[in-house]
């Protein structure tokens, strides 16, 4: 048995799809005259087989998935045979590069030719150019790839690492559930997984021994993933699953039900999405508005900004579907472990640290202003709050309101459909932020308490690296104090406070952010019927008290068993 971090809920049995990726550095060295036919004849080699790999997935995928999705690679094959990229690269290697580095600087060259291009489509291409040069590149080294792309059957993924962009294009369809080697719960690719209801176990250590065809089960509830298991363990898993999903079923019928605690207090449940597609599971669900749009994934996997008119359409797509509801966009929050290949990014040594969120946008104000009107334009379909991330000083927040009233001014000036009736609030996820908070709290409409970095920083544990994860605790008593000292001075100033980071989708910490006085808490679609569950069951006088008790406890995992103890009857 593998033990990973539980990262997405549920029970999965099905095939494995290992994707093996090329971590190899690309070698470059001279060709001597006398070397170079033998160079090409191993260049066009690859290409062969380059070609079969490609017509071979084309095939199948045309037989299983119609010939509109093959088709993707009657492209790849066409540029593949582009006699203009074919000479680029044999030039290369006649002036004496391997070729190697021949394919991989030809094929650059012609992909940013696509990349300059108007057309948005003929853009789009560039990305196919570099992929067929990673396969081509590959076949020269003898290396075994297989990526998301080869995947033609549904299947369990097993992968080193996926990148938040790889998880938010999954089709559930297809991905059963997936292992990383590497990551942790609140790593990006764990949230989409959430958000999707993809089952997924993340930081699992070395998963060489699982190879493709393989029998797996996956406990996404217990980060516990058994390959090729015998008939016993197998019938174990298949009675869990049943018992899981009776479990969700039950939970499903709270949807209706307010989140009011047994003495009547009630609580805001809201969701977390990340593009409107998510907006489907926030309702069924029975979500409270939206708590948390990470619009960042509007900006990720392409080759460009979206434009100010994509955006309102997006922005505009979740407000009208929640009506009254509160919308909580979060401008961009790009950085981290969240890149955009067009925005010229410098290297950084920590970017966690870096130039990231409401730092990037301050210092990109004409990509932040297309933002900030595309919210207020699509404002008018709904209840839009507009949320600033990563914000470390009141500083951000006077710079931003200034920006905002240079945007109503010429959005007034230019007659345009708009509204000023928003509220603008911050998350409180860098511990500056969350000492000062009384500071801030009289600069804003409300805060949101993201614990997912509030945790890393205040802990100082990169919230992505399993070696460290047994340090990454919600429960951590400087953690809470903070959230509780947050959630006071917010209220201090009669100022709503919600908390969107995953704590808020853990059941096990409702009895203490209810004993806090949370007004809202945010969370995956699919966790709302877990949390509301715990809160219909408790009173506020019961939880006051397991708060006062926690806050004699020395260590998180003294609460964790307080807690544990206290809930065991409504879990
Ligand atoms: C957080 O940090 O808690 C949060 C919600 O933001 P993200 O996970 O996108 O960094
Ligand atoms: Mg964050």
């Amino acid at each position: 048995m593998i033990k990973g971090i539980a990262a997405s809920d549920g029970i999965v049995i099905g095939k494995a799809f290992v994707v093996k990726e090329s971590v190899l550095e690309l070698p470059r060295y001279g060709i001597s005259p006398e070397n170079r036919d033998s160079e090409l004849a191993r260049l066009k080699q690859a290409r062969n087989k380059t070609q079969v790999q490609l017509a071979g997935i084309r095939e199948s995928l045309a037989a299983k998935a119609g010939e509109k999705e093959a088709a993707i690679f009657d492209a790849h094959l066409m540029i593949l045979e582009d006699p203009m990229l074919t000479e680029a690269i044999s030039d290369k290697i006649v002036q004496g590069s391997n070729a190697e580095a021949a394919v991989c600087d030809a094929c650059e060259a012609y992909a940013c030719m696509f990349d300059a291009m108007e057309d948005e489509y003929m853009r789009g291409r560039a990305a196919d150019v570099r992929d067929i040069g990673r396969r081509w590149v590959n076949n020269l080294l003898g290396v075994e790839t297989e990526t998301l792309a080869d995947m033609q059957e549904a299947a369990v993924v097993f992968a080193h690492d996926l990148a938040p962009s790889d998880t938010a294009q999954m089709d559930k369809n297809k991905v059963l559930a997936f292992v990383t080697e590497i990551g942790g719960r609140t790593s990006h690719s764990a949230i989409m997984a959430r958000s999707l209801e993809i089952p997924a176990v993340v930081g699992a250590g070395e998963l060489g021994a699982v190879n493709s065809g393989d029998t797996v089960i996956v406990d996404g509830c217990s980060g516990e993933v058994f390959v090729n298991p015998s008939p016993a363990v197998l019938a174990e898993y298949q009675a869990k699953k049943v018992k899981y999903d009776q479990r969700k079923a039950q939970l499903q019928e709270l949807k209706d039900l307010p989140a009011a605690a047994t003495d009547g207090t009630t609580f805001e449940l809201a969701a977390n999405i990340g593009t409107p597609k998510d907006v489907e599971a926030a309702l069924a669900y029975g979500a409270d508005g939206v708590g948390l749009y990470r619009t960042e994934f509007l900006y990720m996997d392409r080759t460009d900004m979206p434009s100010e008119q994509e955006q309102y359409h997006a922005y505009r797509q979740v407000l009208e579907a929640f009506g009254d509801e509160p919308v909580i966009i979060r401008t961009l929050d790009i950085g981290g472990d969240k890149e955009l290949p067009y925005l010229k990014m410098d290297k950084e040594l920590n970017p966690f640290l870096g130039k990231r969120a409401i730092r990037l946008c301050l210092a990109n104000p004409e990509m932040f202003r297309i933002q900030l009107r595309a919210i207020l334009r699509a404002g008018v379909a709904g209840n839009p709050w507009i949320m600033l991330p990563m914000v470390a000083v009141p500083a951000e927040v006077r710079q931003t309101k200034e920006l905002l009233r240079q945007v109503e001014a010429e959005l007034e000036a230019e007659g345009a459909e708009f509204t000023r009736n928003y509220k603008l609030g911050i998350m409180i996820e860098i511990p500056s932020a969350a000492v000062q908070a009384d500071h801030f709290a009289q600069e804003v409409d409300f805060f949101s308490i993201g614990t997912n970095d509030l945790i890393q920083y205040t802990c100082a544990v990169d919230r992505m690296n399993q070696k460290v994860s047994y340090l990454y605790d919600p429960f951590n008593p400087a953690v809470l104090r903070l959230i509780a000292h947050v959630i006071s001075c917010g209220h201090k100033y009669g100022k709503f406070v919600g908390m969107c980071g995953e704590m808020a989708g853990e059941p096990l910490a409702a009895p203490l952010l209810m004993a806090m006085g949370l007004d809202e808490f945010s969370m995956s679609a699919s966790s709302i019927p877990k949390v509301k569950a715990v809160i219909r069951s408790l009173d506020i006088g019961r939880c006051r008290e397991l708060w006062e008790r926690a806050q004699k406890c020395t260590d998180g995992k003294e609460i964790r068993i307080l807690l544990e103890a206290e809930l065991k009857d409504i879990l």
